[in-house]
């Protein structure tokens, strides 16, 4: 230990850090970073301090070194700030799932905003648009409408909750405070009764046992519920009892359905899925849209931040039903429906086949005749569909974290679409396509960052964009 701290230490003086290794100071907290790490300076070098706010003098051990920046470990809070608060979780050190409970809900909206505007500025050159206070919610918690909870066994039966940060140790959880209290009553009934019945938990390290996850969800609309079961094997012991006793015990449910995966994997769901009792779909609204969801779909999380996303994107596309509106990256379709409602006709592409399936579903599901979707690459299908002759008045993109691909930046700033509306689940990757788009020959008029994830650092942001 002495010799490895040395190391270390020699390490700083090589670097020329001004502190080293496992020392202990005293910081002034000055800003929060993107992860929601306190941000702190010693001569100019930067520390990230986890758990610490803005404005705070805190006590720390620095835990790790790197040339340009460093991490402490919280000691203390010498004094705290006004947007400190105890966080209501009991578990919320230990999870991870969660950064900022012990930052106030208000404060978080101010900080998610400034972070958009940060980036606009930094990474995309962007002055002067105006960014819109964020659009929280009036209770942020029991946001949730989708669980996905590893199994595990203890003496007197199975456990569930979440692995403990940076392993895979699974503790025990009664509750989850962002998930729908159903979900919380789901996941625990499964484990009464399946304990009861004595089937296994999965086991990681043997690749034995029996039930690896178990997935839940709840239509918030509707207040349809559904549980998958992910096991290790084909068979499920005591699989008539189980399911008919979950039937009976909780009101509501619509679906019991199992999923195999056999695989010595991270990756929660295998190929196989079939229905033991019920239903294959639950369903729910957003707005008056109505979507099946299925074991395997892909849904928002946040149905009622979802609603007001989708809200904000259909004003900025300014939609009069005269217009032809492309949704690049559509997954099941749930913008383009939304669109769909005041445009002429709505164009979807997305990449994975099943979210089209799901589309096309929640399309007839709908009644609406006004849509098509297509499977496959945005930056492929939409440069086709333009060289075909097709134009698009209104071109929403919905792109995942790493942002739009180029050759499709390409194709919107040679077709000409009069407005382009963004939704970005990443403000960074969002700032450098919006450049791309300004010098393209758009105008960026306002951003709108809505919080789809309370007590986390994500940040969704809907933008409007104008040819110039
Ligand atoms: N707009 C949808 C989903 C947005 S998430 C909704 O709100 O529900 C981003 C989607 O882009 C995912 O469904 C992902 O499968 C899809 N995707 C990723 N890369 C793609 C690509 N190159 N072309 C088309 N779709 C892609």
């Amino acid at each position: 230990m002495a010799n490895k701290r040395k190391q270390h230490n020699n390490e700083a003086a090589v670097l020329d850090l001004p502190v080293e290794k496992n020392q202990q100071i005293e910081l002034t907290i000055e800003d929060l970073s993107h992860e929601g790490n306190g941000v702190g300076r010693v001569e100019g070098y930067t520390v990230f301090v986890p758990g610490a706010l803005p404005g705070e003098r805190v006590s720390v051990a620095i835990t790790k070194l790197k040339k340009q920046y460093g991490y402490a470990r919280l000691l203390d809070i010498v004094s705290a700030s006004e947007d400190r608060r105890e966080p209501p979780c009991p578990i919320y050190k230990r999870c991870g799932g969660c950064t900022l409970q012990h930052f106030d809900y208000q404060a978080q909206l101010s900080f998610k905003r400034k972070l958009v505007e940060d980036n606009l500025r930094r990474i995309g050159k962007i002055e002067g648009v105006t960014v819109h206070p964020t659009i929280g919610m009036d209770n942020p918690w029991r946001y949730r409408n989708k669980a996905q909870v590893p199994i595990g066994e203890e003496e007197g039966g199975l456990i569930g909750g979440f692995y403990a940060q940076r392993s895979h140790e699974i503790i025990d959880m009664e509750s989850c405070l962002i998930q729908h209290e159903k979900s919380d009553f789901l996941v625990n009934q499964v484990k009464k009764i399946a304990s009861k019945y004595g089937i296994p938990a999965y086991d990681e390290g043997s690749h034995r046992g029996v039930l690896r996850h178990v997935v839940t969800k709840v239509g918030f609309a509707t207040g349809e519920l559904m549980i998958v079961l992910i096991t290790n094997s084909d068979k499920l012991p005591h699989q008539q009892a189980l399911v008919e006793e979950l039937a009976r015990e909780i009101p509501d449910l619509k679906s019991v359905v199992q999923n195999i995966n056999t695989k010595r994997t991270n990756v929660i769901f295998g190929d196989n899925t079939r229905v033991l009792w019920g239903e294959e779909y639950i369903y729910d609204t957003i707005g008056d849209v109505k979507f099946a969801i299925s074991a395997r779909s892909f849904y928002q999380v946040n149905p009622v931040q979802t609603e007001k996303l989708y809200s904000k994107a259909l004003e900025y596309a300014g939609l009069t039903g005269q217009e032809n509106v492309v949704d690049a990256y559509c997954g099941i379709g749930t913008i383009s429906l939304f669109l769909a409602q005041k445009a002429k006709k709505v164009f979807g592409v997305e990449i994975v086949p099943d979210a089209i399936e799901d589309a096309k579903r929640n399309a007839a599901l709908n009644g609406m005749d006004n849509v098509e979707f297509q499977v496959g690459e945005a930056e492929k299908v939409i440069p086709a569909w333009y060289t075909l002759g097709n134009r698009a008045d209104v071109m929403v993109v919905d792109p995942p974290r790493k942002g739009c691909d180029e050759a499709l930046l390409q194709t919107i700033i040679d077709m000409k679409p009069e407005k382009v509306v963004y939704v970005s689940c990443n403000p960074s990757t969002l700032a450098r396509d919006l450049r791309i788009l300004e010098d393209g020959g758009y105008r960026t008029v306002e951003v709108q960052p809505v919080d789809m994830f309370p007590h986390t650092t994500h940040v969704e942001c809907v933008v409007k964009l104008y040819l110039k």
